[in-house]
């Protein structure tokens, strides 16, 4: 282990400056291993969108899903977001990548809604980084005509701090987003920053309470009381809720009881596969209503 080592390293006497050193470089070239990687992955087709189904609480009828990239790497195995999407957005990826998210979310909302007549929609996750290219909102349009895929069949979420950030012309890009019917959502909505006026201001059309929350409602006064007062919120502002990270039939009794409408978590499905999400959809197991 490296304790172990550490130990041994000042036993014999030797620099152990020299040991972390080395340790650093371990890191370093890990991460730049995976920065090279990442340039190759789409080429290699080891990128994947995988889909986590969205629920309507009180029909229990699925109405969408979220994309959620994975990343199979052909030597590390399954890399989850948390751990390259940063990366990307370091080095400026994530705009090449955020493109290939944003067409493969449009060839699948058309694939899954070609013969529905309630239309599913597909969330897509976008990087603050991503608002840096003043080209972001003629990307999204563009994967839409090109893909043919309807502006209602895809909504955006974006986080806090975005709308906080004087840097881009947020307003501008999330107006030329939603003229053609795109919907936003405000995704891990309590967890950022405090001031609520930018909630009026931009054109928001859901909030995504975040699964922090969700996870210790049952137990935590405090955290049913932020839950209420962001449904309360919501609805005051005519936003849509949806909660995340649901996980128990409990929990999801009580969002409906709260007046939430939508909910997306481990209990109603796992971000799958789209030939996965596809026989989700025709098990045709609708969840229990809730009323
Ligand atoms: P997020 O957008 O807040 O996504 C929700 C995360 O919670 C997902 O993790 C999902 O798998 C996980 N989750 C869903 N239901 C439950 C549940 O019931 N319990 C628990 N414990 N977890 C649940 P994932 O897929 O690892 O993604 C992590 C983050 O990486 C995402 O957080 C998002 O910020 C980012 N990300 C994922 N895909 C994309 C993408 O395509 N583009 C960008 N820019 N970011 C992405
Ligand atoms: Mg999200
Ligand atoms: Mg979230
Ligand atoms: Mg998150």
């Amino acid at each position: 282990s490296a304790d172990s080592a550490l130990f041994h390293a000042k036993d014999s006497g030797r620099n152990t400056l020299c040991f972390y050193h080395s340790g650093l470089t371990i890191q370093v070239r890990e991460r730049l291993e995976l920065e090279n990687d990442l340039r190759r992955a789409l080429a290699r087709n080891e990128m994947q969108l995988f889909f986590q189904p969205q629920i309507h609480l009180h029909s229990g009828e699925v109405i969408g899903a979220e994309a959620l990239i994975r990343w199979q790497h052909s030597e590390r195995g399954l890399i989850s977001p948390d751990r390259f999407i940063h990366i990307a957005e370091e080095n400026g990826f994530i705009v090449e990548l955020g493109e290939w998210i944003m067409r493969q979310a449009c060839m699948t909302a058309l694939q899954l809604n070609r013969d529905r007549s309630n239309p599913l929609v597909i969330s897509v996750n976008l990087s603050p980084r991503q608002f840096a290219d003043p080209e972001i909102s003629a990307m999204v349009l563009q994967a839409l005509s090109d893909t043919g895929c309807h502006p209602h069949w895809i909504e955006l979420e974006i986080t806090e701090g975005i709308l906080m950030d004087r840097r881009y012309d947020v307003m501008k890009s999330l107006q030329d987003l939603k003229e053609p019917g795109i919907s936003i959502a405000i995704d891990d909505f309590g967890t950022g920053y405090s001031s609520l006026g930018y909630l009026t201001r931009f054109p928001i059309d859901t909030l995504k309470i975040d699964q922090s929350f969700v996870s210790q409602m049952l137990e935590s006064q405090q955290s049913a009381v932020l839950i209420r007062t962001i449904i309360s919120m919501a609805s005051s502002l005519s936003m849509h809720t949806i909660a995340e990270g649901v996980e128990t039939s409990e929990q999801a009794y009580k969002l409906a009881t709260m007046g939430c409408e939508q909910a997306q978590g481990f209990y109603y499905g796992r971000p799958m596969s789209i030939t996965q999400f596809e026989r989700y959809l025709q098990r045709q197991t609708n969840f229990k209503p809730i009323s």
